[in-house]
Protein backbone atom coordinates (compact mmCIF):
# COMPACT_ATOMS: atom_id res chain seq x y z
CA UNK A 1 0.00 0.00 0.00
CA UNK A 2 1.49 3.54 -1.05
CA UNK A 3 0.66 6.64 0.79
CA UNK A 4 1.48 9.84 -0.64
CA UNK A 5 1.48 13.19 0.24
CA UNK A 6 0.05 14.59 -3.01
CA UNK A 7 -0.53 18.08 -2.48
CA UNK A 8 3.65 18.28 -2.98
CA UNK A 9 3.88 16.10 -5.69
CA UNK A 10 1.49 16.93 -8.21
CA UNK A 11 2.04 18.27 -10.92
CA UNK A 12 1.26 22.02 -11.86
CA UNK A 13 -2.55 22.70 -12.66
CA UNK A 14 -3.42 23.89 -16.32
CA UNK A 15 -5.26 26.78 -17.01
CA UNK A 16 -6.22 28.85 -19.95
CA UNK A 17 -7.60 32.27 -20.40
CA UNK A 18 -8.31 33.37 -23.89
CA UNK A 19 -8.08 37.14 -23.69
CA UNK A 20 -11.39 37.22 -25.53
CA UNK A 21 -13.83 36.76 -22.33
CA UNK A 22 -11.87 38.43 -19.62
CA UNK A 23 -13.19 41.95 -19.61
CA UNK A 24 -16.43 40.82 -20.70
CA UNK A 25 -17.86 38.59 -17.75
CA UNK A 26 -15.99 40.69 -14.83
CA UNK A 27 -19.34 40.69 -12.71
CA UNK A 28 -19.54 36.96 -12.74
CA UNK A 29 -19.52 35.53 -8.78
CA UNK A 30 -16.17 33.93 -7.89
CA UNK A 31 -15.57 31.83 -4.78
CA UNK A 32 -12.96 33.62 -3.20
CA UNK A 33 -14.37 36.81 -1.16
CA UNK A 34 -16.63 34.55 1.04
CA UNK A 35 -13.65 32.30 1.62
CA UNK A 36 -11.26 34.75 2.14
CA UNK A 37 -13.34 36.22 5.64
CA UNK A 38 -13.57 32.61 7.08
CA UNK A 39 -10.41 30.92 7.59
CA UNK A 40 -11.78 27.85 9.82
CA UNK A 41 -9.96 24.61 8.95
CA UNK A 42 -11.44 21.23 7.57
CA UNK A 43 -10.53 17.84 7.94
CA UNK A 44 -11.84 16.00 5.00
CA UNK A 45 -11.96 12.13 5.13
CA UNK A 46 -12.67 10.00 1.86
CA UNK A 47 -13.04 6.44 1.81
CA UNK A 48 -15.75 5.75 -0.73
CA UNK A 49 -13.97 3.44 -2.79
CA UNK A 50 -10.36 2.31 -2.93
CA UNK A 51 -8.07 5.59 -1.48
CA UNK A 52 -7.83 5.88 2.26
CA UNK A 53 -7.71 9.72 2.13
CA UNK A 54 -7.29 12.53 5.00
CA UNK A 55 -6.62 16.13 3.93
CA UNK A 56 -6.24 19.14 5.81
CA UNK A 57 -8.15 22.74 4.27
CA UNK A 58 -8.00 25.88 5.42
CA UNK A 59 -11.18 28.17 4.20
CA UNK A 60 -12.04 25.63 1.58
CA UNK A 61 -9.42 26.43 -0.53
CA UNK A 62 -6.15 26.16 1.03
CA UNK A 63 -4.72 22.85 1.14
CA UNK A 64 -2.35 22.56 4.42
CA UNK A 65 -1.85 18.62 3.78
CA UNK A 66 -3.12 15.72 1.31
CA UNK A 67 -2.28 12.17 1.93
CA UNK A 68 -3.73 9.51 0.05
CA UNK A 69 -3.29 5.51 0.72
CA UNK A 70 -3.87 3.65 -2.44
CA UNK A 71 -5.44 0.03 -1.77
CA UNK A 72 -4.35 -0.50 -5.84
CA UNK A 73 -1.61 -2.99 -4.63
CA UNK A 74 -4.44 -4.98 -2.96
CA UNK A 75 -6.78 -5.55 -5.66
CA UNK A 76 -4.67 -5.89 -9.24
CA UNK A 77 -4.42 -9.38 -8.49
CA UNK A 78 -8.74 -9.65 -8.97
CA UNK A 79 -8.41 -6.98 -12.02
CA UNK A 80 -10.85 -4.87 -9.49
CA UNK A 81 -11.76 -3.07 -6.34
CA UNK A 82 -13.54 -6.39 -3.97
CA UNK A 83 -15.60 -4.45 -1.87
CA UNK A 84 -15.12 -6.54 1.64
CA UNK A 85 -11.02 -6.28 1.10
CA UNK A 86 -11.99 -2.18 0.41
CA UNK A 87 -13.92 -1.84 3.46
CA UNK A 88 -11.27 -3.72 5.93
CA UNK A 89 -8.12 -1.52 4.45
CA UNK A 90 -10.07 1.17 5.09
CA UNK A 91 -10.54 0.22 9.11
CA UNK A 92 -6.65 -0.78 9.06
CA UNK A 93 -5.61 2.61 7.15
CA UNK A 94 -7.68 5.39 8.31
CA UNK A 95 -6.82 6.57 11.61
CA UNK A 96 -2.83 6.56 10.89
CA UNK A 97 -3.95 8.67 7.63
CA UNK A 98 -5.58 11.32 9.55
CA UNK A 99 -2.46 11.49 12.42
CA UNK A 100 -0.27 11.78 9.13
CA UNK A 101 -2.62 14.50 7.59
CA UNK A 102 -2.39 16.45 11.02
CA UNK A 103 0.76 16.16 10.75
CA UNK A 104 1.57 17.32 7.74
CA UNK A 105 -0.93 20.15 8.27
CA UNK A 106 1.06 21.25 11.40
CA UNK A 107 -1.94 21.28 12.93
CA UNK A 108 -4.04 19.52 16.44
CA UNK A 109 -6.99 18.07 17.13
CA UNK A 110 -8.38 21.23 18.78
CA UNK A 111 -7.82 23.47 15.71
CA UNK A 112 -10.14 21.43 13.47
CA UNK A 113 -13.06 23.47 12.98
CA UNK A 114 -15.58 21.13 10.69
CA UNK A 115 -15.03 17.07 10.00
CA UNK A 116 -16.38 16.13 6.47
CA UNK A 117 -16.46 12.73 5.38
CA UNK A 118 -18.13 11.01 1.50
CA UNK A 119 -21.14 9.71 2.46
CA UNK A 120 -22.12 8.71 -0.87
CA UNK A 121 -21.95 7.63 -3.52
CA UNK A 122 -19.33 4.86 -3.70
CA UNK A 123 -19.02 1.31 -1.91
CA UNK A 124 -21.67 1.58 1.27
CA UNK A 125 -19.20 -0.62 3.54
CA UNK A 126 -16.48 1.77 2.53
CA UNK A 127 -18.15 4.87 2.91
CA UNK A 128 -19.55 3.12 6.48
CA UNK A 129 -15.90 3.42 7.36
CA UNK A 130 -15.02 7.09 6.78
CA UNK A 131 -18.65 8.50 7.89
CA UNK A 132 -18.39 6.74 11.36
CA UNK A 133 -15.08 8.37 11.98
CA UNK A 134 -16.01 11.45 10.64
CA UNK A 135 -18.68 11.43 13.20
CA UNK A 136 -17.14 9.78 15.89
CA UNK A 137 -14.39 12.72 15.66
CA UNK A 138 -17.17 15.44 15.39
CA UNK A 139 -18.99 14.27 18.43
CA UNK A 140 -15.22 13.83 20.35
CA UNK A 141 -13.74 17.10 19.31
CA UNK A 142 -17.53 18.52 19.58
CA UNK A 143 -17.42 20.13 16.48
CA UNK A 144 -19.85 19.99 13.29
CA UNK A 145 -20.14 17.19 10.58
CA UNK A 146 -20.54 17.51 7.12
CA UNK A 147 -21.73 14.39 4.48
CA UNK A 148 -20.51 15.34 1.31
CA UNK A 149 -21.26 14.04 -1.55
CA UNK A 150 -18.44 12.61 -3.80
CA UNK A 151 -19.50 14.16 -7.01
CA UNK A 152 -19.37 17.45 -5.76
CA UNK A 153 -16.05 16.62 -4.14
CA UNK A 154 -14.53 16.22 -7.54
CA UNK A 155 -15.88 19.53 -8.66
CA UNK A 156 -14.62 21.30 -6.18
CA UNK A 157 -10.73 20.07 -6.78
CA UNK A 158 -11.30 22.44 -9.77
CA UNK A 159 -11.97 25.53 -7.03
CA UNK A 160 -9.06 24.26 -5.00
CA UNK A 161 -6.71 25.11 -7.53
CA UNK A 162 -8.52 27.77 -9.17
CA UNK A 163 -10.42 30.03 -6.79
CA UNK A 164 -11.64 32.15 -8.79
CA UNK A 165 -13.16 30.24 -11.86
CA UNK A 166 -16.26 32.61 -12.75
CA UNK A 167 -20.08 30.73 -11.99
CA UNK A 168 -21.80 29.26 -13.98
CA UNK A 169 -19.72 26.70 -15.05
CA UNK A 170 -20.14 23.64 -16.94
CA UNK A 171 -18.10 20.64 -15.57
CA UNK A 172 -17.27 17.80 -17.73
CA UNK A 173 -17.13 15.14 -14.46
CA UNK A 174 -15.55 11.89 -16.03
CA UNK A 175 -14.57 8.83 -13.07
CA UNK A 176 -14.74 5.45 -12.72
CA UNK A 177 -18.10 5.14 -11.66
CA UNK A 178 -19.69 8.11 -13.34
CA UNK A 179 -19.84 10.65 -16.69
CA UNK A 180 -21.58 13.50 -16.77
CA UNK A 181 -22.06 17.01 -18.16
CA UNK A 182 -23.04 19.38 -15.37
CA UNK A 183 -23.48 23.25 -14.95
CA UNK A 184 -23.08 24.55 -11.58
CA UNK A 185 -24.81 27.38 -11.16
CA UNK A 186 -23.97 28.92 -7.72
CA UNK A 187 -22.73 26.82 -4.74
CA UNK A 188 -24.83 23.68 -3.87
CA UNK A 189 -26.60 24.46 -7.40
CA UNK A 190 -26.02 21.98 -10.02
CA UNK A 191 -27.92 20.94 -13.71
CA UNK A 192 -27.90 18.02 -15.42
CA UNK A 193 -26.98 18.46 -18.60
CA UNK A 194 -26.23 15.07 -19.77
CA UNK A 195 -24.57 11.19 -18.43
CA UNK A 196 -23.66 7.73 -19.38
CA UNK A 197 -26.44 5.31 -20.87
CA UNK A 198 -24.19 2.78 -19.53
CA UNK A 199 -20.53 2.52 -18.81
CA UNK A 200 -18.88 5.45 -17.44
CA UNK A 201 -15.97 6.45 -19.08
CA UNK A 202 -13.08 5.21 -16.56
CA UNK A 203 -15.05 1.73 -16.68
CA UNK A 204 -14.51 1.44 -20.39
CA UNK A 205 -10.69 2.61 -20.44
CA UNK A 206 -10.29 -0.19 -17.58
CA UNK A 207 -12.75 -3.10 -19.37
CA UNK A 208 -10.43 -2.31 -22.44
CA UNK A 209 -7.23 -2.11 -20.26
CA UNK A 210 -8.50 -5.93 -19.18
CA UNK A 211 -9.03 -6.49 -22.86
CA UNK A 212 -5.17 -6.03 -23.76
CA UNK A 213 -4.14 -7.70 -21.22
CA UNK A 214 -2.49 -4.42 -19.06
CA UNK A 215 -2.32 -3.58 -15.48
CA UNK A 216 -5.45 -2.31 -13.31
CA UNK A 217 -6.00 0.47 -13.11
CA UNK A 218 -6.45 0.61 -16.78
CA UNK A 219 -6.68 4.40 -17.43
CA UNK A 220 -3.20 5.09 -16.53
CA UNK A 221 -1.54 1.94 -17.99
CA UNK A 222 -3.52 2.54 -21.52
CA UNK A 223 -2.96 6.72 -21.21
CA UNK A 224 0.77 5.67 -21.38
CA UNK A 225 0.27 3.01 -24.36
CA UNK A 226 -1.15 5.73 -26.49
CA UNK A 227 1.63 7.88 -26.23
CA UNK A 228 3.52 5.37 -28.70
CA UNK A 229 0.83 4.23 -30.69
CA UNK A 230 -0.94 6.07 -33.75
CA UNK A 231 -4.61 7.70 -32.98
CA UNK A 232 -5.87 6.97 -36.25
CA UNK A 233 -4.31 3.51 -36.78
CA UNK A 234 -8.22 1.63 -36.12
CA UNK A 235 -11.01 3.62 -36.66
CA UNK A 236 -13.28 3.02 -33.38
CA UNK A 237 -16.92 4.27 -33.34
CA UNK A 238 -17.49 7.66 -31.72
CA UNK A 239 -20.58 6.52 -29.78
CA UNK A 240 -23.49 9.32 -29.85
CA UNK A 241 -21.17 12.15 -31.16
CA UNK A 242 -23.61 14.02 -32.91
CA UNK A 243 -26.75 12.69 -30.41
CA UNK A 244 -27.10 15.04 -27.82
CA UNK A 245 -25.06 15.32 -24.16
CA UNK A 246 -25.63 12.05 -23.23
CA UNK A 247 -22.83 9.43 -23.23
CA UNK A 248 -22.68 5.55 -24.12
CA UNK A 249 -19.14 3.70 -23.93
CA UNK A 250 -20.05 -0.28 -24.01
CA UNK A 251 -20.47 -0.55 -27.69
CA UNK A 252 -17.25 1.07 -27.81
CA UNK A 253 -15.60 -1.36 -25.21
CA UNK A 254 -17.39 -3.93 -27.39
CA UNK A 255 -15.99 -2.61 -30.85
CA UNK A 256 -12.35 -3.25 -29.30
CA UNK A 257 -13.41 -6.60 -28.47
CA UNK A 258 -14.43 -7.76 -31.99
CA UNK A 259 -11.44 -5.98 -33.39
CA UNK A 260 -9.27 -8.24 -30.93
CA UNK A 261 -11.36 -10.93 -32.42
CA UNK A 262 -11.30 -10.39 -35.69
CA UNK A 263 -7.23 -10.14 -35.58
CA UNK A 264 -7.47 -13.46 -33.58
CA UNK A 265 -9.59 -14.90 -36.53
CA UNK A 266 -6.74 -17.60 -36.80
CA UNK A 267 -7.31 -18.43 -33.44
CA UNK A 268 -10.78 -18.29 -32.93
CA UNK A 269 -11.27 -20.49 -36.60
CA UNK A 270 -9.47 -23.21 -34.95
CA UNK A 271 -5.86 -23.15 -35.62
CA UNK A 272 -4.12 -24.22 -32.22
CA UNK A 273 -0.44 -23.36 -33.79
CA UNK A 274 -1.50 -19.81 -32.63
CA UNK A 275 1.62 -18.88 -30.39
CA UNK A 276 3.74 -15.77 -29.99
CA UNK A 277 6.30 -17.11 -32.49
CA UNK A 278 3.67 -17.83 -34.67
CA UNK A 279 1.25 -15.27 -34.76
CA UNK A 280 -2.69 -14.92 -36.22
CA UNK A 281 -2.10 -13.77 -39.84
CA UNK A 282 -3.13 -10.30 -39.84
CA UNK A 283 -5.88 -8.79 -42.17
CA UNK A 284 -5.11 -5.91 -44.62
CA UNK A 285 -7.41 -3.85 -41.20
CA UNK A 286 -4.89 -5.28 -38.26
CA UNK A 287 -2.07 -5.64 -40.49
CA UNK A 288 0.90 -4.21 -38.33
CA UNK A 289 -1.09 -2.33 -35.73
CA UNK A 290 -0.19 -2.94 -32.45
CA UNK A 291 -1.51 -3.20 -29.02
CA UNK A 292 -0.06 0.83 -28.57
CA UNK A 293 -2.00 1.47 -31.64
CA UNK A 294 -5.27 0.27 -30.16
CA UNK A 295 -5.09 1.90 -27.04
CA UNK A 296 -3.97 5.06 -28.63
CA UNK A 297 -7.12 4.38 -31.30
CA UNK A 298 -9.53 3.71 -28.34
CA UNK A 299 -8.82 6.84 -26.32
CA UNK A 300 -8.75 9.05 -29.17
CA UNK A 301 -12.03 7.87 -29.53
CA UNK A 302 -13.14 8.64 -25.60
CA UNK A 303 -11.67 11.81 -26.02
CA UNK A 304 -13.19 12.92 -29.31
CA UNK A 305 -16.73 12.33 -27.70
CA UNK A 306 -16.06 13.72 -24.07
CA UNK A 307 -14.80 16.95 -25.85
CA UNK A 308 -17.45 17.61 -28.59
CA UNK A 309 -19.69 16.78 -26.05
CA UNK A 310 -18.46 19.25 -23.79
CA UNK A 311 -18.10 21.72 -26.33
CA UNK A 312 -22.35 21.89 -27.22
CA UNK A 313 -22.80 21.94 -23.69
CA UNK A 314 -21.26 25.12 -23.03
CA UNK A 315 -23.32 26.16 -26.68
CA UNK A 316 -26.30 24.83 -24.80
CA UNK A 317 -25.45 26.92 -21.85
CA UNK A 318 -24.50 30.29 -23.25
CA UNK A 319 -28.12 30.07 -24.94
CA UNK A 320 -30.01 29.49 -22.29
CA UNK A 321 -31.75 32.87 -20.90
CA UNK A 322 -30.05 34.71 -18.34
CA UNK A 323 -26.62 32.70 -18.23
CA UNK A 324 -23.33 33.46 -19.59
CA UNK A 325 -21.08 30.27 -19.21
CA UNK A 326 -17.34 31.36 -20.29
CA UNK A 327 -15.44 28.69 -18.16
CA UNK A 328 -15.53 24.53 -18.49
CA UNK A 329 -14.02 22.15 -15.67
CA UNK A 330 -12.57 19.18 -15.83
CA UNK A 331 -13.44 16.97 -12.99
CA UNK A 332 -12.91 13.46 -11.73
CA UNK A 333 -10.15 10.36 -12.22
CA UNK A 334 -10.11 10.11 -16.42
CA UNK A 335 -9.54 13.92 -15.91
CA UNK A 336 -6.15 12.99 -15.20
CA UNK A 337 -5.78 11.44 -18.95
CA UNK A 338 -2.87 13.40 -21.23
CA UNK A 339 -4.84 13.46 -24.48
CA UNK A 340 -8.25 14.75 -23.12
CA UNK A 341 -5.94 17.11 -20.91
CA UNK A 342 -4.40 18.72 -24.17
CA UNK A 343 -7.79 18.51 -26.39
CA UNK A 344 -9.94 19.86 -23.92
CA UNK A 345 -7.99 23.06 -23.13
CA UNK A 346 -7.39 23.73 -26.69
CA UNK A 347 -11.44 23.05 -27.82
CA UNK A 348 -12.72 25.11 -24.98
CA UNK A 349 -9.85 27.76 -26.31
CA UNK A 350 -11.54 27.78 -30.10
CA UNK A 351 -14.75 28.53 -28.38
CA UNK A 352 -13.54 31.23 -26.45
CA UNK A 353 -13.75 29.88 -23.29
CA UNK A 354 -11.78 29.60 -20.29
CA UNK A 355 -10.65 25.85 -19.35
CA UNK A 356 -9.53 24.64 -15.98
CA UNK A 357 -7.92 21.44 -15.59
CA UNK A 358 -7.15 20.42 -12.33
CA UNK A 359 -3.47 19.01 -11.28
CA UNK A 360 -3.48 15.11 -11.54
CA UNK A 361 -3.54 14.40 -7.91
CA UNK A 362 -6.84 16.51 -7.92
CA UNK A 363 -8.13 14.48 -10.32
CA UNK A 364 -8.25 11.39 -8.80
CA UNK A 365 -10.12 10.36 -5.34
CA UNK A 366 -8.49 12.49 -2.37
CA UNK A 367 -9.91 14.08 0.45
CA UNK A 368 -8.54 17.47 -0.03
CA UNK A 369 -11.60 18.15 -2.62
CA UNK A 370 -14.06 16.93 -0.28
CA UNK A 371 -12.76 19.14 2.91
CA UNK A 372 -13.30 21.94 0.50
CA UNK A 373 -16.62 20.68 -0.30
CA UNK A 374 -17.38 20.21 2.93
CA UNK A 375 -16.54 23.76 4.06
CA UNK A 376 -18.41 25.52 1.67
CA UNK A 377 -21.43 22.79 2.15
CA UNK A 378 -21.34 24.15 6.16
CA UNK A 379 -20.96 27.43 4.96
CA UNK A 380 -24.54 27.04 3.26
CA UNK A 381 -26.39 25.09 5.12
CA UNK A 382 -24.68 24.35 8.48
CA UNK A 383 -23.79 20.52 9.98
CA UNK A 384 -25.26 17.68 8.76
CA UNK A 385 -27.37 15.49 11.25
CA UNK A 386 -25.01 12.71 13.70
CA UNK A 387 -27.95 10.21 12.36
CA UNK A 388 -26.98 11.02 8.40
CA UNK A 389 -26.69 7.86 6.80
CA UNK A 390 -24.62 7.22 3.85
CA UNK A 391 -26.35 6.87 0.46
CA UNK A 392 -24.16 4.49 -1.94
CA UNK A 393 -26.26 5.78 -4.89
CA UNK A 394 -26.42 9.68 -3.60
CA UNK A 395 -27.06 11.52 -7.49
CA UNK A 396 -25.15 14.80 -7.68
CA UNK A 397 -28.16 16.91 -9.34
CA UNK A 398 -31.44 15.79 -11.45
CA UNK A 399 -32.04 16.94 -14.83
CA UNK A 400 -34.23 20.03 -15.17
P1 LIG B 1 -13.99 6.93 -8.59
O1 LIG B 1 -14.60 6.48 -9.86
O2 LIG B 1 -13.97 5.88 -7.52
O3 LIG B 1 -14.49 8.25 -8.11
P2 LIG B 1 -11.58 8.25 -9.52
O4 LIG B 1 -12.31 9.52 -9.62
O5 LIG B 1 -10.28 8.26 -8.80
O6 LIG B 1 -12.42 7.11 -8.84
O7 LIG B 1 -11.38 7.69 -11.00
C1 LIG B 1 -10.81 6.45 -11.23
C2 LIG B 1 -10.94 6.16 -12.72
O8 LIG B 1 -10.10 7.06 -13.45
C3 LIG B 1 -10.51 4.75 -13.10
O9 LIG B 1 -11.47 4.21 -13.99
C4 LIG B 1 -9.17 4.97 -13.81
O10 LIG B 1 -8.89 3.99 -14.80
C5 LIG B 1 -9.39 6.33 -14.43
N1 LIG B 1 -8.12 7.01 -14.71
C6 LIG B 1 -7.16 7.38 -13.84
N2 LIG B 1 -6.12 7.92 -14.48
C7 LIG B 1 -6.42 7.90 -15.82
C8 LIG B 1 -5.75 8.30 -17.01
N3 LIG B 1 -4.52 8.84 -16.97
N4 LIG B 1 -6.38 8.11 -18.20
C9 LIG B 1 -7.62 7.58 -18.26
N5 LIG B 1 -8.30 7.18 -17.17
C10 LIG B 1 -7.72 7.33 -15.96
MG1 LIG C 1 -13.89 9.67 -7.60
Amino acid sequence: MTVAVSDSTAPAPVATSPSAMTSAHATAPAMTPAASSQASITLGIETSCDETAAAVVKGGVEVLSSVVSSQISLHRKYGGVVPEVASRAHIEQLLPVIDMALHEAKITPQEIDVVAATAGPGLVGALLVGVSAAKALSLAWEVPFAAVNHLEGHIYAAFLEEPDIELPVVVLLVSGGHTMLVEMQDFGEYHLLGQTCDDAAGEAFDKVARLLDLGYPGGPEIDRLAARGNPEAVPFPRPMLRDGLDFSFSGLKTAVANYLRTRDTRKLSGQSDVTAANPPAATPATQGVTTADIAASFQQAVVDVLVAKTARAVQVSQSRQNTSVNCACLAGGVAANSALRVQFAEAMSDLGVRSFIPSRAMCTDNAAMIASAGWWQFQRQGSSELTAPVNPSWPLATAN
